[in-house]
């Protein structure tokens, strides 16, 4: 027998067993039922909630040997087909591959022609925004003078990228996620019917990752349950998913609350080595906080931190959130973590003095606002300080604003045919690595070398914790008050 997977298997077949958009259902039935089907469509929302599903329902009910109804049998010969894609009467475009004027073109003929099988044709054009202007141009003129008998259906996830004109000429529907319980109860359907045994904690854990996509949730369960060997646990889930378990995630929180930057850094280094994706593990962490600063601030109790936290939370929450969006254009995320939480500690103790707020403000005006010395700029042949400051901007929007801000924290010699950067110590593997955006971007042949840290960080008066230094250069900052441990 050939496997079928569940997100086939238990496609809905019915309006009754569609799960979640009750709106669309509920109207669409009405609609049926009174016969004021419409020749034109708009089913709009995010991937995998039902949009198709739905688009051969209703070829179903306007094609169903039974008669025009809201409940199509789905035993006929016409139901079977419609189910299997191979309804005569059933146009199933694809868009996104299908591009182009000549797919349309052959609909603008083909409306002309009566059913083969069927009462009504039914186009369903999936990811319909892919559509060129001359095809929605060719659609257009046989939305403006339908032809009887023809239903177009148009399943979109950009809305705002279908023209005006269409959108005036056909009735939209906005397809919603699905909600999480709805999508946890057919995927207990989905298990009952197959006899499967499963732990809510695991569906539960399922559906909060298919992110309100219906299909998705079914395919992840499939992987569980070949995974687990049809035993649907919350471990086999977390396996699956590469989620990090939540005891992890609260024993990380604990040595952050402590302020413990040494357990914090060994405990990422851990992660690591154990082969978890730590960008799944910040992303997981940092719902934590947002969760743990909401416990706070409405029920004021929280299990791992107090409300004198609070301060402390919406700072972390900024810092991370950053390293977060710095971590997704750099291949070494575990150095932008370390570098997150290196900041923290070392601020949290230089600081005191005034709010996080200020201290991002600090950095942001850094990074917004870059500062050329003037021999720099002196010897860029044919570049302007302008200039210069556009296209380590321009750098940064390519390969983030760790390189970009390092860029200025570098001396740039720009000569005819070189430009020559160099860089402190401590960021030269990030400019390093993102060498060929540089070089794009100047247009000229680039050598990175090595310099040791800006003076303004080397005058140390005594021996120090270097990673001060670290965070000083970061930040660009001052030190106000130093003590050692
Ligand atoms: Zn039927």
């Amino acid at each position: 027998m050939v496997y079928e997977p569940f997100a086939r298997k238990y496609r809905p077949k019915d309006f009754n067993s569609v799960v979640g958009q009750k709106h669309v259902v509920n109207t669409l039935k009405n609609a049926v039922k009174l016969n004021r089907v419409s020749h034109g469509y708009i089913f709009a929302g995010p991937r995998g909630v039902g949009k198709t599903t739905i688009a051969r329902i209703i070829t179903k009910s306007l094609n169903c040997k039974q008669g025009i109804t809201e409940n199509p049998c789905g035993k006929c010969e016409n139901c079977l087909e419609i189910d299997k894609g191979s309804f005569p009467d059933m146009y199933e475009i694809d868009a996104a591959s299908n591009r182009g004027i000549d797919d349309i073109r052959a609909l603008k003929d083909n409306v002309n022609y009566a059913p083969i099988k069927g009462r009504y044709k039914v186009y369903i054009i999936d990811e319909a925004h892919m559509l060129t202007r001359e095809a929605f141009n060719a659609l257009l003129k046989t939305l403006e003078e339908p032809p009887p008998k023809n239903i177009f259906i148009l399943a979109t996830t950009e809305l705002h990228k279908i023209p005006d004109t269409i959108r005036s000429r056909t009735q939209i529907f906005i397809f919603k996620p699905i909600k999480e319980n709805e999508i946890k109860e057919y995927l207990k359907s989905i298990l009952e019917n197959e006899n499967i045994p499963y732990e809510e904690e695991a569906l539960e854990l399922i559906a909060k990752y298919s992110q309100g996509g219906v299909r998705d949730s079914a395919s992840i369960l499939d992987q569980v349950v070949t995974y687990s060997n049809a035993n649907v646990t919350l471990k086999a889930a977390q396996e699956v998913l590469g989620v990090i378990p939540e005891n992890i995630v609260n024993k990380f929180l604990k040595s952050l609350k402590e302020r413990n930057i040494k357990e914090s850094i060994l405990f990422l280094e851990k992660l690591y080595k154990e082969g978890y994706d730590l960008n799944v593990f910040w992303k997981q962490m940092t719902d934590k906080i947002h969760s743990c600063l909401l416990n706070l601030s409405l029920e004021e109790k929280d299990d791992i931190f107090e409300k004198e936290d609070i301060k402390y939370l919406i700072y972390l929450q900024s810092v991370f959130n950053k390293a977060q969006i710095e971590a997704r254009t750099l291949s070494n995320e575990k150095n932008v973590y370390e570098l997150a939480v290196l900041k923290i500690k070392y601020i949290k103790e230089l600081e005191n003095i005034k709010d996080a707020k200020a201290v991002e403000n600090k950095t942001e005006e850094t990074i917004s606002k870059p500062v050329l010395e003037k021999e720099e700029s002196a010897d860029a042949t044919s570049y302007t300080a302008v200039d210069l400051q556009k296209i380590i901007m321009n750098i940064g929007k390519e390969a983030g604003t760790l390189v970009s801000s390092g860029l200025k924290k570098s001396k740039i010699d720009i000569s005819e045919s070189l430009v020559k950067i160099g860089v402190p110590e401590l960021i030269y593997d990030t400019i390093i690595e993102k060498k060929d955006v540089i070089k794009k971007h100047f247009q000229k042949p680039v050598e990175i070398v090595k310099i040791d840290a800006p003076k303004k960080t080397v005058k140390k008066k005594k021996e120090r914790d270097p990673a001060v230094d670290k965070v000083l250069e970061l930040f660009e900052g001052k030190i106000i008050n130093y003590k050692e441990e």
